[in-house]
């Protein structure tokens, strides 16, 4: 059976090149990067250029790269830290309705312990408005966190007119970037951005391994507090492997940029164009302010579940918004945040295309989706209910 991963948003797969440079670094250069001795040195010296290579793919200096376990520990560190470190100038943070769980589950715990948060709401494409950034601040807001690209529906948002507000108003800036990063430019100056959160396996790097961009003179406290790694930002010994795949992998994402993006869009609209031809389904997101590698559509009467495994019995991988496979009672938030109603966010697909994806398995994808949904429909019965307008 042909095998078709479309869910490069949830993860990718390994770089052979990054593969080939973590290598030597699991029992052959085992040394702690904090150790004075050659083996030590040897590591510490690796991390370092690791730690170049992300700083020149963002425009920022060296000294200002803190590496995480992933983008998770980033966007926590971010928040709390920011919070934590502020608290006597104020504890007001504004995020959106539409952030990833690493943001709002985060902003949920501060509130707990007297935060006032604000979620901003967004329009029908998932678009956060500065003016509303704006509105929403007070002389006690200390951080606005707003995502570079939704991992769901792909929106970009206006990053660039919320730093310059953001700056205007001294208020620290923190963006989620783990999906945009190689694809969009994720330059911190240009975004006019304080903190920068993103994650090596989404970039076909390793899994467990993520950078937070710290501007230089940024008032922030450590998650972990242990020994002095990382500028004493983030202590525990460095995952060295994972550092220098990071390191690689985004030397790759820069160096292929463009023809990756090049030839996301061109199958990116393919996908799009597969629903194009069915009937009673509609495109999530902006038109043209998304994400180059994201599809993320409502197909209406049927159950994102049963496609998704359907699909799979294919052999096509994908992902949905609807409620069992988030694990709770609720479909997607940012789905409901776009105004989709509960009912149709159940049938949210998201199919996200990747370096590794070919025209052959688009082929193969528009021949099984248009099947597959077709007979859902005839056995569900909210497909009944289609069947009617059909
Ligand atoms: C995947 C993802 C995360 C979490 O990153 P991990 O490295 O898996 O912890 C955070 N934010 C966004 C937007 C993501 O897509």
């Amino acid at each position: 059976m042909r095998k078709v991963y479309l869910d490069y948003a949830a993860t990718t797969p390994m770089h052979p090149q990054v593969v080939d440079a973590m290598q030597s670094f699991f029992a052959e250069h085992y040394g702690n990067p904090s150790s004075l001795h050659s083996i030590g040195q040897y590591a510490e010296d690796a991390v370092e250029k690791a730690r170049v290579k992300v700083a020149n793919a963002m425009d920022a200096d060296p000294a200002e790269i803190i590496f995480t376990s992933g983008g998770t520990e980033s966007d926590n560190a971010a928040i709390k830290g920011v919070a934590y470190a502020l608290q006597k100038k104020g504890n007001h943070i504004i995020t959106s309705r539409i952030e990833h769980h690493a943001v709002l589950e985060t902003c949920q715990f501060l509130q707990k312990q007297g935060y006032e948060i604000t979620y901003l709401e967004v329009d029908k494409y998932g678009i956060v408005d500065p003016d509303d950034v704006k509105r929403a601040m007070t002389d006690k807001t200390i951080l606005v966190t707003i995502m570079h690209a939704n991992n769901e529906i792909g929106t970009i948002e206006p990053i660039e007119e919320i730093g310059v507000l953001c700056q205007s108003k001294d208020v620290y800036l923190h963006t989620d970037a783990v999906q945009s990063f190689g694809s969009l430019d994720t330059d911190v100056n240009k975004l006019g951005v304080d903190l920068l959160s993103i994650s090596a396996h989404k970039f076909y790097g390793p899994k467990g391994v993520g950078v937070l961009y710290i501007r230089k003179g940024t008032r922030i406290l450590p998650l972990l507090h242990g020994g002095g790694q990382e500028n004493n930002k983030r202590a525990s010994t460095h995952n060295v492997p994972g550092i220098v795949g990071l390191g690689k992998a985004v030397e790759l994402a820069i160096a292929e940029r463009e023809e990756r993006i090049k030839r996301y869009v061109k199958l990116r609209d393919r996908t799009i164009k597969i629903f194009e031809g069915i009937e009673h389904t509609w495109l999530n997101g902006h038109p043209e302010k998304r994400l180059p590698n994201n599809c993320n559509v409502i197909v209406q009467y049927v159950e994102g579940e049963s496609m998704l495994l359907k699909l799979d019995n294919v052999g096509i991988e994908v992902a949905t918004g609807s409620a069992c496979s988030s694990g709770s009672l609720e479909p997607s938030h940012v789905l409901l945040a776009i105004g989709i109603s509960h009912e149709d966010s159940h049938g949210s697909l998201r199919l996200t295309v990747g370096r590794l994806t070919t025209d052959q398995d688009l082929d193969y994808t528009a021949e099984q989706l248009p099947r597959v949904i077709e007979e859902l429909r005839k056995m569900s019965p909210m497909g009944k209910r289609g069947q009617a307008t059909f």
